[in-house]
């Protein structure tokens, strides 16, 4: 299973900008985060027939040399898409951008963007599990259906038939949100910066508006952040790895239990992935997007 995620579009940015991956090189095959089995192995802790999720090529068969981010699939018995998605990168992104950098406590209100997608449908989970109230936005009726229906949100709203966000929020959060789980950035930020508490914090994971743009726009209610004393952090997953296994067994659990329910948008077919990757930016997916490249 190859994994189609936001990020990939800074690797092809050509552009000065510093960046935590390195650009794709032209005329080299492309990499992205997969799911593999290892038919041959030179290497002591991995024999044909293992399972792995990290960094691959976007082709059938590759030759990994960098083991330093992969992982063994400890969980074969879940399926095994997963490791490209709740079990995997995104899931890790949700758990440690909420806990780590948000904190949540009971009681508190939760709004989160892109909130059906790969990283948001686990924060709104986490919310709920920890006891919070929680809202999404998303862009399409379909997936607000399924914010409420399937992922348990308190509220959700479709931001693109929205004419004034501010006044959106407002109604979903009339007391206030203490937690902003950022993945868009753009209007959305500005709106939600009016609207946040004192104390509040945002948890910037991504910002997915800006990154088809040639200049990003700028945030024009940057003041409430002192203000209101708003606490704007952001992160990268990778420097979380430490956490995986203690993630990976709680991720687990939740699954089996029923606590976490996870939707998938599957791709079939290696050639299917350029199309599945640009989806993402015209919020074609529903769920986590990617690619079966072979069934076992
Ligand atoms: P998603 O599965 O949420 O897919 C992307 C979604 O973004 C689309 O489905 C679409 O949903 C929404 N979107 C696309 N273009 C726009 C736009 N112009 N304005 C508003 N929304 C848009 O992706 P992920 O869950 O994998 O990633 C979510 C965010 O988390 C991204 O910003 C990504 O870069 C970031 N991320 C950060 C990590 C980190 O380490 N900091 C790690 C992993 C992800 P809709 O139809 O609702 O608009």
């Amino acid at each position: 299973y190859l994994s189609c995620d936001p990020y990939l579009r800074s690797r092809m940015s050509g552009n000065d900008e510093p960046s935590h991956v390195p650009d794709f090189v032209q005329g080299e095959v492309l990499t992205t985060l997969g799911v593999s089995k290892v038919v041959e192995s030179g290497h002591q802790d991995y024999k044909p027939g293992d399972l792995v999720w990290g960094m691959t090529g976007c082709e059938e068969y590759t030759l990994i040399t960098d083991l330093q981010s992969h992982f063994k699939i400890n969980h074969p018995e879940l399926p095994l898409s997963y490791y490209t998605g709740v079990l995997g990168m995104p899931g890790l992104t949700a758990y440690v951008g909420f806990f780590d950098v948000a904190k949540p406590k009971k009681g508190e209100y939760v709004f989160v963007s892109a909130a059906s997608g790969a990283v948001g449908q686990l924060v709104g989970q986490l919310a709920k599990i920890s006891g919070c109230y929680v809202v999404g936005s998303a862009g399409s009726d379909e997936k607000v259906n399924l914010l409420k229906t399937k992922f348990g949100f308190d509220d959700a709203f479709n931001y693109k038939k929205e004419q004034d966000l501010d006044a959106t929020l407002k109604r979903c959060f009339p007391e206030g949100i203490d937690i902003y789980f950022e993945n868009v950035g753009g209007a959305m930020l500005d709106a939600v910066l009016l609207n946040m508490r004192l104390h509040g914090r945002v948890s910037v994971c991504g910002l997915i508006s800006q990154y088809n743009l040639e200049q990003s726009e700028g945030v024009r209610n940057l003041f409430c952040i002192i203000t209101k004393r708003i606490r704007m952090e952001g992160f990268i997953v990778t420097d979380h790895y430490g956490s995986y296994r203690k993630f990976e067994e709680e991720m687990a659990g939740y699954l089996k239990e029923g606590k976490i329910t996870y939707v998938e948008d599957v791709a079939e077919g290696i050639e299917s992935f350029p199309t599945a990757l640009i989806g993402l930016f015209y919020g074609r997916n529903i769920g986590k997007q990617l690619v079966v490249v072979a069934r076992e």
